[in-house]
């Protein structure tokens, strides 16, 4: 399939489409304002972004939704030219949370609807506006719940998903790459015993061949093989560089080396919710 940077569209099996690259825009919010989110929303569109990854958990969405808007109201886009994924989560997982939750979010955006409505996580907490439930013993209230989900999966060359990756092409299924430029390495939440991804020896070599950084090599592994990836940036510098990977391509015989990269790194653990009884990473997908 052919990519270009104006026309990076591809199919979903319902008849929509998907820019297969987006912006993400989790940041820590201690130490990230909601003004560089805003900020890196507005340079994505300008810089030809289509496709924005959101979430009510990341606490910025009403600065995501002005962003969306003012470029709207600009002119530089129409709404149905841009692709919002939202997210449902965890303490909402009731199904007669789920309608409430996703008005609360259109609010917030002040938009009419979101493109894509994902569950942030397969594992319920309980209900209520506690974003974080604990128990007065700092414990985790989980919550049982009848749960057959669908989520997006990590992605990148430590940790290529080449099993799942086969199975949804058998099925017509797109995934999603989360974290395709192996996160920000948050020791929070994020696994930073493994090794970082961007200084691997061998993509910075090839970046090199093609006077491309190791970044824009990982996402254009990704999209090569119909992979969409969301990566992250608040900085305009690498929001336009990531979005720079439809001017080369890599040989069959690089996509192979950076497929044999896998190490099965899984940096994004979710390691402190391990004993809830739907953890999702216990099982091989
Ligand atoms: P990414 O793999 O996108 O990495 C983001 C980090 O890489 C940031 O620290 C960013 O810093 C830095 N970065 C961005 N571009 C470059 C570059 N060209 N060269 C070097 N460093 C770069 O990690 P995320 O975990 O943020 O994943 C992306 C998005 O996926 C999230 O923002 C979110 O929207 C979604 N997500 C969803 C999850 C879920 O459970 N549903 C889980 C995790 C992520 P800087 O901003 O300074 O450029």
């Amino acid at each position: 399939m052919y990519l270009s940077a104006a026309n990076h569209r591809i199919p979903l099996s319902d008849g929509n489409s998907i820019p297969i690259i987006g912006l993400g825009t989790y940041a820590d919010p201690s130490t990230s304002s909601k003004e560089s989110c805003a900020a890196s929303v507005k340079v994505a569109i300008d810089t030809g972004y289509r496709h924005i990854d959101g979430a009510y958990i990341y606490r910025n969405e009403h600065e995501v939704g002005d962003a969306i808007r003012e470029k709207i109201a600009e002119g530089k886009v129409r709404r149905e030219d841009i692709f919002y994924c939202g997210k449902l989560w965890v303490t909402n997982l009731d199904p007669e949370r789920v309608r409430p939750t996703l008005e609360k979010t259109l609010k917030t955006l002040k938009l009419d609807y979101v493109d894509l409505y994902i569950i942030e996580m397969p594992m319920a907490f309980k209900a209520g506006d506690e974003i974080y439930p604990r128990d007065e013993d700092g414990k985790w209230l989980y919550h049982k719940l009848d749960l057959c989900a669908t989520w997006e999966v990590e992605c990148h060359p430590y940790f290529t998903q080449q099993k799942l990756l086969k199975f949804c092409q058998q099925h017509d299924i797109v995934i999603i790459a989360y974290s395709p430029l192996g996160t920000c390495r948050n020791p929070r939440w994020v696994n930073v015993s493994s090794p970082p991804l961007l200084k691997d020896a061998y993509l910075n070599s090839v970046g090199k061949k093609y006077n491309k950084t190791a970044a824009q090599v990982v996402l254009r592994f990704n999209i090569q093989r119909g992979v969409v990836v969301i990566p992250k940036s608040f900085n305009p510098e690498r929001i336009k560089e990531n979005f720079q990977i439809f001017d080369f391509s890599l040989t069959e015989e690089e996509m192979k080396e950076i497929e044999a990269l896998n190490r099965n790194v899984r940096f994004v653990e979710l390691f402190m919710w391990r004993d809830h009884p739907e953890y999702p990473f216990h099982d091989e997908y």
